[in-house]
């Protein structure tokens, strides 16, 4: 297939692309100064407010949720220990670590709860509204009804998904009784597709990638009037849904007695597949923090799209087939050769970079969280974890903090992990052994040289 031709690429940064060499991409068309509009702050208010309306609902629909009152949140965990094995260097200085755990998020097991679940609570929420079986102000525990279920069962909600937001979406509208139907591309696993089709839901397996899976289901469901498609590509409800983290982020900062103010950078790095969930964040972020958070994505070097899409200044969609690249990689939910069009564009003036990764280093990040902080994620989860290391030792990085003036000394680094919680234990003992194997041929290879 010839490549496709982009003009604004610089020829280097495409070289090291295509050669699949880590690279770090800083974003000069950031406005740091940038802020939200009041629409989008509405909608960020709106889908906070969405989700503790149904917390009781939740707690209600799932046992594991009644601890938290229904509510869906992860915790912000120190990581002092991981900190000390990889920071470069200046170990001792006050700049803290954290680990964001949405790989432990309740239910869904991964980021995509955020989301996922915000939209399926929205569209329930409508049907119901329309439908006259509740006025606004009514308690939403209601929707757990046998009368809701029957309701929800003439409609059908569908997703195109590589699997943890087939799970999410899959499990939270099963448990509201809708006629629900996942599309999976075949590089989908099957604990997922089986975990699912427990719970009643129709499983579609589709050839070819995540794209595919999605325009399946698009299609099918365009073609039935009573049929909601959660659109991953273009989802403002989803992108809500994740954006509506942030309050919470901020409150866990604080409550850990980090300041983020011009003296004190937050960073925050995110791995993205689609954009959505990382965007959602970032522009969640963005809205409290303002020009005093720095988020950087974490892309699979096979898998760049939020990178190629950017970078190319292109306002049309670039994938990374167009470059030349297969889009195959193990890290599940980041296998997509192109961004979200709803994310991408509101990237352009939010987003302070990307990096790549090898799929050998997610492996071996894997690894690091186990020793360090006996934290078990999947593959994709472990993307961020060299965010920190970026910034502080790549010259790319480097350059970043001198033009934004930034005390790297003081700076509070969150390393978002993104799922992990439900892969089977055999799958992840797989993945440690696979780390293990590599560490080895690592260390033989230098033992050689
Ligand atoms: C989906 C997913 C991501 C990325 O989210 P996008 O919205 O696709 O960018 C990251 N990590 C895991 C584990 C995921 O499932």
């Amino acid at each position: 297939m010839p490549i496709m031709s982009l003009p604004h690429l610089p020829k280097l940064l495409l070289a090291r692309l295509q050669g699949k060499t880590p690279t770090l991409w800083i974003n000069d068309r950031l406005e740091q100064s940038f802020a939200p509009s009041g629409d989008s702050t509405d909608a960020i208010l709106d889908a906070q407010a969405r989700m503790h309306r149904f917390a009781p609902l939740l707690a209600d629909l799932f046992p594991e949720l009644a601890e938290t009152g229904g509510h869906i949140e992860s915790a912000l965990m120190p990581a002092d220990a991981l900190k000390r094995a990889v920071a470069p260097g200046g170990a001792d200085d006050a700049s803290a670590w954290f680990v964001k755990r949405d790989d432990a998020l309740p239910v869904a097991g991964s980021i995509k709860a955020r989301g996922g679940f915000h939209e399926v609570l929205a569209v329930a929420e409508r049907i119901a509204l329309e439908r006259g079986l509740i006025t606004a102000h009514d308690d939403r525990r209601v929707l757990g009804s046998p009368d809701a279920r029957a309701l929800f069962a003439q409609y059908t909600v569908a997703v195109g998904s590589t699997g943890n937001l087939g799970l999410s979406i899959g499990v939270m509208a099963a448990a509201l009784g809708f006629d629900t139907v996942v599309h999976m591309s075949d590089d989908a696993k099957a604990w997922k597709k089986t975990r699912l089709r427990q719970r009643g839901v129709r499983v579609v397996e589709h050839a070819g990638d995540y794209a595919k899976a999605v325009a399946a289901g698009r299609t099918q469901a365009l073609a039935s009037p009573r049929s909601h498609f959660v659109d991953d590509e273009q989802s403002p409800l989803l992108f809500h849904g994740y954006a509506a983290s942030a309050r919470h982020l901020a409150e866990q900062l604080a409550a850990a007695g980090r300041t983020v103010d011009a003296g004190h950078p937050l960073f925050v790095y995110l791995p993205c597949g689609v954009g959505g969930a990382p965007g959602g964040i970032t522009h969640g972020l963005k809205a409290i923090f303002g020009p005093h958070v720095h988020c950087f994505f974490a892309e699979p070097v096979a898998s760049p799209c939020m990178l190629v899409q950017l970078a190319s200044r292109s306002d049309s969609p670039v994938s990374v087939y167009d470059i030349g690249l297969d889009n195959k990689t193990d890290a599940d939910g980041l296998a997509v050769g192109e961004a979200s069009h709803l994310v991408a564009p509101l990237m352009v003036s939010q987003l302070s970079g990307v990096f790549t990764v090898t799929d050998d280093e997610l492996f071996l990040n894997l690894r690091m969280l186990k020793d360090t902080l006996d934290v078990l994620v999947e593959p994709s989860a472990a993307a961020g974890v060299r965010g920190p290391d970026w910034l502080v030792t790549s010259p790319e990085g480097q350059a970043y903090v001198r033009t934004h003036h930034l005390d790297m000394r003081e700076a509070t680094h969150v390393i978002w992990s993104t799922g992990g919680s439900l892969v089977p234990p055999e799958a992840v003992k797989g993945f440690l052994e696979h780390a293990d194997a590599l560490a080895r041929a690592t260390e033989r290879a230098g033992q050689a040289a």
